[in-house]
């Protein structure tokens, strides 16, 4: 049976409960582009559009690009090719009032079948994730003590395992910020989720089990 409907996915999940890797296997599953409207939005000022100039005016001065703008750039993207099948985004919308003007895109709206995937990792569990993440500040490698352990130590440092330089933690993964991530997370995160229950399109998917299984539950929801 062919599927001629788009299919539409919102992708939710605290920092840390692997988005990042559910989105690449989304996009290679279901042959939908990965839309971030951070990079519309490069792009029309890289190339200079009308739109593009109008959101610089308001990036110069440090200000948010309203709502308005970003719909209209979002508009013209879903009409390339790639999006005849539909579309992933990730961290868009990002409250209500955008989810909302979402759901009144013509894209959005007619025949398609949207889906909101929450990720679901309790607060402990991210901490517990992104306060062992450790990174290499001369490759770039990251490693995780607790599931990607490097190899070498020195004292209590650990060691790059590709060129012995000695790990960091990066400030995004240091607990106090992990719990700012967390709040800034949950605050924008419990309305929008509410919100997707109403339109009855969210689904929950326990992030807790194995990353394959996690794809494997998202492909069940999709198909
Ligand atoms: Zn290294």
């Amino acid at each position: 049976m062919i599927d001629t409907k788009k299919r539409i996915v919102v992708l939710l999940g605290p920092p840390g409960a692997g988005k990042g890797t559910q989105a690449e296997f989304i996009k290679e599953r279901f042959h939908i582009p990965h839309i971030s409207t951070g990079e519309i939005l490069r792009e029309h000022i890289d190339k200079g559009t009308p739109l593009g100039i109008e959101a610089d005016k308001f990036m110069h001065k440090g200000d948010l690009v309203p709502d308005d703008l970003v719909f209209d750039m979002l508009k013209e993207r879903v009409q390339h090719k790639d999006c005849t099948h539909g579309a992933l985004f990730d961290g868009f919308p990002r409250n209500v009032d955008q989810a909302e003007m979402f759901f009144q895109m013509d894209y959005v709206s007619s025949n398609a079948k949207v889906s909101a995937i929450l990720i679901d990792i309790p607060d402990d569990e991210v901490i517990k994730r992104l306060s062992n993440r450790r990174y290499c500040p001369n490759c770039k490698s990251i490693y995780n003590l607790i599931h990607k352990v490097p190899q070498k130590k020195a004292g209590t440092a650990f060691l790059c395992d590709n060129c012995g330089t000695e790990l960091e933690i990066r400030d995004d993964d240091k607990v106090e910020t992990i719990k700012n991530r967390l709040n800034v997370f949950h605050n924008a995160a419990g309305p929008l989720i509410d919100y997707f229950i109403r339109k009855n399109v969210l689904h929950k998917v326990n992030g807790m089990i194995s990353l394959e299984e996690v794809s494997r539950q998202i492909a069940k929801i999709l198909e």
